[in-house]
């Protein structure tokens, strides 16, 4: 049986439901946190990203701003009524992470972090667990088990690419695990076409093609200055570029059997905020 995962206000995942969750790389100025929360929530997003405690290959590169970036998600969140995803490193944070976000991502590096899996599987609050970038499907699958074995079964699976021969994209997005993972569990699974291909020119066909494999949502990075972004610019969306695939995924999903994800008081939060208010168009119920 397929599974719905709730969070926020009203927010679902799963069955019927098809939600669109984007942000930023990482938390890097309040300013540039407002202006992609109000464009993504303005283009009908169902839940705000951003990493606060980030997971970098190099220790020289930017960490996240950690605490203080928990604090302005929490406030973007408010902001805009989107509910948070982010990311927790580290089992000793889980608590902290868990105060300021509806949803905890375990990042690929972490997949088979099995302390931090049993410290989340404790929660009774939405994990969101990536593939491994070198992680079999049954690995994957093993892992959640870790999270579901210690009570906690709101797990949202995510595909976001495995390593692959070819430089020319940064992973090989595995679109097939979506069809297997669905075959295999009723959990939820999204896909990050943004860490998948690694490049912005190739996220929306490849968040379209998701779409039409059967993924109950989508991770997609969002930034307002990418040339500047201090993490993963390269495979970030503009605001108006998000607002483009997001409309064409709004047209796309009802042929698909499914509903577009929303909170419920988006609307008047984003008014509120004064960002993009206009009418969210052809809402969004399978025909
Ligand atoms: C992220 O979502 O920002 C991230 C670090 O992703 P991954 O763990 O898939 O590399
Ligand atoms: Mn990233």
């Amino acid at each position: 049986m397929r599974q719905t995962v709730q969070f926020g206000n009203g927010v679902q995942i799963g069955g019927d439901h098809f939600a669109l969750i984007a942000g930023p790389c990482a938390v890097e100025t309040r300013e540039l946190l407002d202006t992609v929360a109000d464009a993504v929530a303005g283009a009908g997003a169902a839940a705000l990203r951003g990493g606060a405690f980030k997971p970098r290959t190099s220790p020289q590169s930017f960490q996240g701003l950690g605490g203080p970036g928990l604090e302005l998600l929490a406030a973007a969140s408010r902001r805009t009524g989107l509910p948070v995803v982010t990311e927790v490193l580290d089992p000793r944070d889980v608590a902290l992470v868990a105060g300021s976000a509806a949803v905890l991502q375990i990042g690929s590096r972490n997949m088979q972090n099995f302390p931090l899996l049993r410290e989340v599987g404790r929660l009774r609050q939405p994990v969101l667990l990536k593939r491994g970038a070198a992680a079999t499907i049954d690995e994957l699958l093993a892992a959640a088990d870790y999270i579901l074995q210690g009570g906690n079964d709101q797990v949202v699976l995510c595909e976001r690419g495995v390593r692959g021969f070819d430089p020319s994209t940064r992973y090989l997005l595995d679109l097939t695990a979506v069809p297997v993972l669905r075959q295999r569990t009723g959990l939820p699974v999204v896909v990050d076409p943004s860490h998948g291909t690694g490049r912005a020119e190739l996220v929306a066909p490849m968040a379209k093609a998701a779409l039409m494999a059967g993924a109950d949502g989508l991770l997609i990075e969002v930034h307002a200055d990418p040339e500047r972004a201090l993490c993963d610019g390269r495979q970030a969306l503009r605001p108006a570029e998000f607002a483009q695939l997001a409309a064409e995924l709004r047209r796309l999903v009802p042929f698909c059997g499914r509903r577009w994800s929303r909170p419920l008081a988006a609307d008047s939060a984003v008014t509120a905020a004064g960002a993009n208010p206009g009418p969210l168009d052809d809402e969004v119920h399978a025909p």
